[in-house]
């Protein structure tokens, strides 16, 4: 049953005027002819890189659409194009192929406030600050959203969990944003099946089906591989056929090895990670099935061709990889952190020759926001801290620091740099965190080559390699500029109380 609340709307609905004859103009056609991805690239750059001066009205139709995709809780490596042994991704495989498939990109948080935050601001957390429910994003950080429609964009944003509602700051630069948000706590599985990605695309259809005249920029956030796993049983029974519920993957089951990193929590039986394992593929298997339909609407009403798509997550999912079924938000390992993202550029989805291409420079979710400025010729603001993507889209060699700063400031505070090769974190508090649940203290060292599951703690103060990340680490620490911070009273006590039955609310 569907029991979706009644969408929340900003006051600025776009004017949505349909341009039947706009994707068969010169800026199709013309990406259409190039075969090559590096010249599609080159002619990407041609039209949409001139200085925001310079594209006057008469240039706009020259400007792609925008197409964000967000799939909360989605690991990596449990997408096909990533290596996947399991069939979960067929579609999201498919953008793979004829996009660019970034192999070690990193979310700045392991979980969705502040994570979903730093991508759509370009900033980590430490500077945002929008890391406990009662934070709203500082006035003087910009997002995405408002530079494209300062530029002309027509906005909308379709979310569904209540960590990206309007009043964060997520709503900023929308002319439209739909909360399709919950009625009650995710222990109730009627409730996530409200916010299930078939509903969520019958809604983000709408925009589909009434497209606005001037390039637009549409920002799509769904939820289905979150906690609980509740896929169609039949989907998940492909990867598990003695599946005969879906209470593996109920909160109620997991939440007995949420504590999985005190060293006298229980071990996870086989069972439950075998089980709680396939729902949680079923539900990529479902998500990835619905993008799919979405997908079609575009290319039947001839949308895909004048688009940049990009698809990534928020954060990954643990399973068993440190000793515990925890869901998120706990830790900064590699399970939690490491997100897919591809990125497809006009024209690709029509050209004779796939433009696959796997990227295997570290890259970082801060790094898409001026990615899309930068396609969309448009100024990258001075606060955003990623980089963007664009020089490695185009196969530069360029000067490239590969890391990935991280850091959660919860029921703990950790931070985390990773290189290609190692991982350093530092837990600050030694003991506890606030519930009382004992912690890894100190600094944790990690060779990611020997040791890609970051099992051998290595850290050793003497050592050199050592010294040079704590030294980087502490640097990214503590040069975050002081936006300040924003404070609102952002959920009701009735959803502050449905959060806390989940462990999850401050
Ligand atoms: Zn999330």
């Amino acid at each position: 049953m569907k029991r979706a609340r009644a969408p929340v709307e900003s006051s600025r609905a776009a004017p949505c005027s349909k341009a039947p004859g706009r994707i068969e103009s010169s800026f199709r056609n013309g990406w259409t002819a190039w075969l090559r991805p590096s010249l599609l690239v080159a002619a990407l750059f041609a039209l949409c890189c001139s200085t925001p001066s310079e594209l006057g009205e008469g240039n706009r139709e020259a400007r792609p659409n925008v197409l964000l995709i967000s799939i909360d809780t989605l690991r990596a490596d449990h997408l096909g194009s990533y290596g996947y042994a399991r069939d979960t991704s067929p579609f999201l495989d498919s953008l793979a192929a004829v996009g660019v498939r970034f192999h070690s990109a990193f979310a700045q948080a392991s979980w969705t406030l502040p994570s979903h935050m730093s991508l759509l601001t370009s900033t980590y957390p430490g500077t945002h600050r929008v890391e406990t429910s009662r934070r709203a994003l500082p006035s003087a950080i910009p997002t995405l959203a408002e530079q494209l429609q300062g530029a002309g964009y027509a906005t909308a944003g379709y979310v569904s969990w209540i960590y990206l509602k309007s009043e964060y700051g997520f709503g900023r630069g929308f002319d439209r944003y739909v909360e399709l948000l919950p009625e009650t706590s995710l222990q109730d599985s009627a409730t996530h099946h409200s916010i299930r990605s078939e509903a969520f695309v019958d809604r983000a259809l709408e925009w589909v089906r009434d497209p606005p005249a001037q390039p637009w920029f549409l920002f799509l956030h769904l939820f289905d591989p979150h906690m609980s796993y509740e896929p169609p049983l039949d989907i998940a029974q492909r990867y598990d056929p003695s599946l005969d519920g879906l209470q593996s993957g109920s909160y109620e089951v997991l939440s007995r090895y949420i504590d999985g990193l005190r060293d006298d929590a229980p071990a996870v039986p086989p069972e439950v990670l075998r089980h709680a394992t396939a729902l949680y593929d079923g539900e990529v298997r479902f998500v990835d099935r619905a993008l799919r339909r979405f997908f079609a609407a575009l290319e039947d009403r001839g949308l895909l061709e004048s688009t940049v798509v990009v698809v990534t997550s928020d954060h990954g999912e643990e399973l068993d990889d440190h000793g515990s079924m925890e869901g998120h938000q706990w830790t900064l390992y590699d399970e939690v952190i490491r997100v897919p993202l591809i990125v497809v550029l006009p024209g690709s989805f029509s050209s004779r020759e796939r433009s696959s291409r796997v990227e295997n420079r570290m890259v970082q979710t801060i790094d898409v926001a001026p990615t899309v400025l930068e396609l969309g010729g448009i100024e990258v603001p001075a606060e955003f801290e990623g980089r963007s993507l664009v020089p490695l889209l185009r196969e530069e060699s360029v000067d490239w620091e590969e890391f990935a700063f991280s850091q959660i400031r919860r029921f703990n505070l950790k931070w985390a740099l990773r290189t290609p090769s190692h991982k350093l974190i530092y837990n600050q508090d030694p003991e506890t965190d606030e519930r009382g649940m004992p912690i890894r203290a100190g600094f944790e060292l990690f060779d990611l080559v020997a040791d890609p599951r970051e099992q051998d703690n290595l850290y050793d103060p003497e050592d050199p390699l050592t010294q040079k990340l704590m030294a980087r680490l502490r640097q990214l620490i503590e040069e975050r500029p002081d936006y300040g911070a924003g404070e609102a009273p952002i959920l009701s006590d009735e959803e502050l109380e449905r959060l806390k039955a989940l462990g999850y609310a401050q």
